[in-house]
């Protein structure tokens, strides 16, 4: 059996963080690959290595001198390597990087060095082989990974060497150019991996023991979701909830490799799971609730609409030519309404709205900002009668106005449109209804 294991940045942050990771990893045979991010911040004034990387980059392009935030990076490495007594020359590899900072250096490769220089720390520390990620995950020139070319590579490695390290966060062009992914994107390395390796599970650690089921600063000691199918954490990530990289969960979804994101301060707490498998585990009715702010909704009222054919298309088509992207279409008979993001409409609100009047001919067009939309996500709830009716009546009874409510078909979520001012109530009471 094989476990991939991906350790955030918080869980290499230190040398005390290392041992932790030393710990886990040899609990578990199956742990063959471990995939790390940059070493990442050590406390809450501390700084990511990965940002003060993007940071001497910034001074480099303004000819401003970066000597004292590459201190801090070398200082991280240094008391590391120290504390743990390994041998690898990290002080000639510092010194190499910044004389090629100083001569112009390529951003995405410059940033790419700080999972570079972590996994080689980490690797002498566990006494795995290190890959070079530039020469295990390569793309095309679409920006996709090659998964073919990634795989062979992968085979050959796993021909010589039995347990491997892997820097995250970057792979490598067919030129040979370094290329790093999206913030965040270790999670999405550590998915590549389990999948070519046909890992029995991906073991995604981080510093908080799995997935609430709401956000902790409105809600103080959520449940911690137990499993969470692919499409749950997709719909709650998009409505605002971070917990793993967008697209991390495509490389696995494809080969049905669950998902665990563990603790590694708390190695013990199961954590959640993120799988679409029935068996593995008892799902609650709603398994998440998460929302975003600032919302506008665009009502427009036409008598006789319903006989018009094509009138909603023509309204859509005004927001593509603004380029706005549309977030829900509510309708009634005689009306429908469009909801965007306020920040998408604000520059051109009232062109927007002077357009809408002259094609739409609408007998009236009303907007209202200062919206929340609020996803009560559980793929449970198709199965359970009346629960929309305890959502509304409990959102009735404390007292909150509902602008706008939307379902889709597969009932995997139901959106509340409320007033900003009642975005925290609203949550709350959603959470004590289901918890
Ligand atoms: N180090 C990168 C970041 O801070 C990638 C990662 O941590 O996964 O975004």
């Amino acid at each position: 059996m094989v476990k991939v294991a991906k350790f955030g940045g918080s869980s290499v942050a230190s040398a005390e963080q290392f041992k932790k990771v030393k710990n886990i990893v040899g609990l578990d045979d199956a742990r063959r690959f471990v995939v790390v991010s940059a070493v990442g911040k050590a406390n809450k004034e501390d700084n990511k290595v990965t940002d003060l990387l993007y940071l001497c980059y910034a001074h480099t392009k303004y000819n401003i001198n970066f000597d004292n935030i590459f201190k801090m990076i070398e200082d991280k490495f240094i008391g590391i390597k120290e504390e743990l007594g390994l041998n690898f020359d990290i002080e000639g590899e510092l010194a190499k990087l910044k004389s090629e900072i100083g001569k112009g250096i390529d951003e995405e490769y410059l940033v790419s060095r700080g999972e570079y220089l972590t996994g080689l720390l980490m690797a002498e520390y566990l006494d795995y082989h290190f890959v070079d990620a530039k020469d295990l995950i390569f793309y095309n020139y679409q920006g996709e990974i090659d998964f073919p070319k990634t795989q062979k590579a992968f085979d050959k490695i796993v021909r010589e060497y039995d347990r491997v390290l892997i820097p995250g966060f970057y792979g490598s062009l067919p030129n040979g150019e370094v290329k790093i992914m999206t913030r965040g994107g270790g999670d999405v390395s550590g998915a590549i991996i389990a999948n070519i390796a046909n890992a029995k599970v991906y073991e995604n650690w981080t510093d908080v023991s799995g997935i609430l089921m709401a956000d902790p600063r409105i809600i103080s000691n959520p449940h911690e979701i137990k499993v969470i199918s692919y499409s749950e954490l997709r719909e709650l990530s998009y409505m605002g909830a971070s917990v793993l990289h967008e697209e991390a969960i495509f490389p696995v979804r494809d080969k049905d490799i669950p998902i665990q994101i563990k603790n590694t301060n708390a190695p013990h707490v199961e954590g959640t799971i993120i799988s679409d498998n029935k068996q593995i585990g008892d799902k609650q009715i709603v398994t998440g609730i998460a929302g975003k702010k600032d919302f506008s909704i665009i009502t427009i009222k036409k008598h006789h609409m319903a006989n018009e054919v094509g009138l909603i298309a023509r309204t859509l088509k005004i927001f593509e030519d603004f380029n706005v992207s549309i977030e829900h279409i509510p309708s009634g008979i005689d009306s429908f309404s469009v909801v965007v993001e306020t920040s998408n409409i604000r520059p051109f609100i009232y062109e927007l709205v002077a357009k809408i009047k002259s094609v739409i001919k609408p007998d009236e067009i009303n907007v209202t900002h200062d919206i929340s939309l609020i996803a009560t996500v559980g793929e449970n709830m198709k199965n359970s009668k009346g629960l929309s009716g305890r959502l509304f009546k409990a959102l009735g009874e404390a007292g909150v106005n509902i602008a706008l409510i939307s379902q889709t078909n597969d009932e995997i979520n139901i959106i509340v449109g409320v007033h900003n001012s009642d975005y925290e109530k609203t949550i709350n009471t959603i959470y004590q209804e289901f918890k």
